[in-house]
């Protein structure tokens, strides 16, 4: 039966782990990369979370290389940085959920370009290795072999909720999106269902990915300098500051309705109803919503808010966040449709079972 207990339990603090990558200096072809405005991002993320520098559940870390010798290995980083939590913040050993948040630049199938690791005038080599290794000398790690998976197998025995915000580049296709216009197609997908690539499965559990912009383009970002941030982490950070603010202002809301009093023997309705509103349905507080009201932000900006200041060429980039569940993945529809179709559909019946690695039931009603 179905119970609320299935909600993860918040019940203290979380661990943060922000990671800015913005220092790409690369002699050709990788020469024309831009040094971009992450810094602002990195701000808006500890504004929004009530975090600075020094806050004991942070763990903050820029311009990781992949350099061996060197204290900013990104390797290193990710097999330390829950020992380095830890030392942080003893009593913090079994957070109630991590959120990992990483700005830098990327490429197609969860590709994160490292840092390189001096200054724009020891600019170096780029990688030739094609398809990228992600490893050693590689200046490119994947999201889910050596983001998430790392993350999930540190808190592997605890079943948390694991956030992955991760603003780069998945490509460099554009489109263009106009006012009153048509959408522009998604080239890559090309009328066919999507690929694996595009929805990003997650062989992770409890994991969320919240990402810029669909597999194969680009998303954009202020350079260097610009105080502008991205268009993702910019409009991520305001829809958290507007449930905030709606949580705020309900809470006031229902303070005056509760001022309506009954007897405690008999609770006055107001007071029923409040008790059994879940405030996470009433200010629209799920992962889901945050990521709705995100892609609506940034569409609207794109349309209508983008100062002149601000447009990158082509203008009026198409953008649209994206992300992928398995927070979501407690119940599958092949099992709703298997009560429906066991008969008809052997294959479907068949398939479930070896995936459940049992037998074939012989009673229809025994899953
Ligand atoms: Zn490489």
């Amino acid at each position: 039966m179905m119970t609320e207990d299935l909600e993860y339990p918040i019940d203290g603090k979380g661990v943060f782990v922000v990671m800015k990558l913005c220092q790409h200096f690369f002699k050709k072809p990788w020469d024309k990369l831009s040094t971009l405005d992450y810094d602002t991002d990195k701000d808006s993320i500890l504004e929004t979370f009530n975090l600075t520098l020094y806050s004991p559940n942070l763990l903050y870390a820029e311009n990781l290389t992949n350099e061996n010798s060197s204290n900013n290995n990104f390797d290193r980083f990710m097999d330390t940085f829950s020992q380095q939590l830890e030392e942080k913040d003893e009593a913090n050993k079994e957070p109630s959920f991590v959120m990992f948040v990483l700005m830098s630049h990327g490429l197609v199938n969860g590709g994160v370009l490292l840092s390189t690791p001096e200054s724009e005038k020891n600019r170096v080599d780029p990688c030739d290795c094609e398809p990228h290794t992600g490893t050693g000398e590689c200046y490119v790690r994947y999201i889910s072999t050596h983001i998430m998976k790392k993350v999930c197998d540190v808190y592997g025995h605890l079943s948390i909720p694991k956030i992955f915000v991760i603003q780069t580049c998945r490509g460099d296709e554009r489109g263009v999106i106009l006012a009153n216009g048509v959408d522009t197609r998604i080239s890559r997908l090309n009328g066919v269902a999507p690929s694996e690539l595009e929805l990003f499965i997650l062989n992770t559990s409890d994991c969320f990915l919240f990402r810029p912009c669909l597999e194969g383009h680009g998303s954009w970002a202020g350079v260097e300098g610009s105080k502008f941030g991205s268009f993702f982490i910019k409009h991520f950070c305001q829809a958290l500051k507007q449930l905030r603010e709606s949580a705020n202002h309900s809470a006031e809301n229902r303070k005056k309705l509760s001022g309506v009093r009954g007897s405690k023997d008999c609770p006055h309705p107001f007071e029923r109803l409040l008790s059994l509103a879940n405030e996470e349905n009433m200010e629209g507080g799920w992962l889901v919503n945050i990521c709705q009201r995100t892609t609506e932000l940034v569409t609207n900006w794109l349309i209508h808010e983008i100062p002149e200041s601000a447009k990158t060429e082509p203008t009026d980039d198409k953008q649209q966040p994206h992300f992928s569940s398995s927070l979501a993945y407690k119940v599958s529809f092949l099992k709703i449709l298997k009560t429906q179709w066991e008969e008809k559909d052997q294959y479907l019946a068949e398939w479930y079972d070896k995936m459940q690695g049992t037998g074939r039931s012989t009673s229809a009603q025994s899953f």
